[in-house]
């Protein structure tokens, strides 16, 4: 069996939508296009206090894993590795909405447009009709900031290295992902933040008739509840308002 895989770069990544926007345009048609099913989940979480803030973003979606658990897991054999890319893929006529493929999965990836028990499965297929025409998934071809990328394992690996999870996902051993990831590379400090400095400034402000703006540097650097939208990384949401909400919704 061939095995294809994604490549993702954290830095590169500006979490713009174009890919998860051209996912739905591509494959969903007009049925699925505003409903909460999301096969593409672009996530975002942020880390640190203000001025280490870092902002994470994670490509999310089935990564047709070389261990896929969740082949194992469905009761109903609905769903395949096929031999020539590797992709996992999904039978609708067999599927019985059983949710034993989303538990398995360590990345929430298998997609539900229902909470309700028996809602059938819907699921990325790599674009395969895309890859057996010799095009690139519409995800990766979508991609603005050249982000992604797609091919054979082997040349992902020779090309990026084998990094299979990112900081904060789930370990990687568990399904082996087919995708290479480049973390975000850390942050330049070129010039060295100083909060004290800043209440002093603004202390000064008190002789221009201007009220001060920080009385204390934990004012400057503090993060008040309710302040960070995305304050962790969730790829197994609850519900499919929680997955929405965990990734964006692009009609909203
Ligand atoms: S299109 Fe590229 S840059 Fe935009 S969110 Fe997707 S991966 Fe990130
Ligand atoms: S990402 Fe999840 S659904 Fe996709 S192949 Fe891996 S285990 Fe299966
Ligand atoms: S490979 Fe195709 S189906 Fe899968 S996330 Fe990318 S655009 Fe969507």
């Amino acid at each position: 069996m061939t095995q294809y895989a994604f490549f993702f770069d954290q830095s590169r990544c500006t979490n713009c939508h174009a890919c998860a926007i051209a996912c739905k345009d591509w494959n969903y048609g007009e049925v699925i296009k505003s409903s909460y099913v999301k096969w593409l989940r672009m996530m975002q979480w942020e880390k640190g206090v203000f001025p280490e803030v870092e902002m994470h973003t994670l490509f999310a979606t089935c990564y047709h894993c070389e261990k896929p658990v969740c082949v194992d897991a469905c009761p109903n054999h609905a769903l395949v590795k096929e031999d020539k890319f590797g992709a996992v893929l999904l039978d609708e006529d067999l599927c019985r909405g059983s949710r034993q493929c989303w538990i398995a999965c360590p990345y929430g990836a298998p997609q539900y447009e229902d909470n309700a028990p028996g809602t059938p499965m819907t699921k990325c297929t790599m674009c395969y009709e895309k890859i057996v025409a010799g095009e690139l998934p519409i995800c990766v071809a979508a991609c603005p900031q050249r982000a992604l990328d797609f091919g054979p394992i082997e040349e992902m690996k020779e090309r990026y290295g084998d990094c299979r999870a990112l900081e904060d996902m789930p370990v990687a051993d568990i399904a082996e992902p087919a995708i290479i990831f480049k973390p975000r590379t850390t942050k330049q400090k070129h010039v060295v933040y100083d909060a004290a400095r800043v209440v002093e400034v603004m202390a000064a402000r008190a002789d221009t008739g201007l009220p001060a703006v920080y009385d204390d540097s934990t004012d400057v650097t503090g993060v008040f509840d309710g302040l960070v939208g995305y304050d962790k990384l969730v790829m197994k949401a609850a519900s499919v308002e929680e997955n929405l909400a965990r990734s964006k919704n692009e009609e909203g």
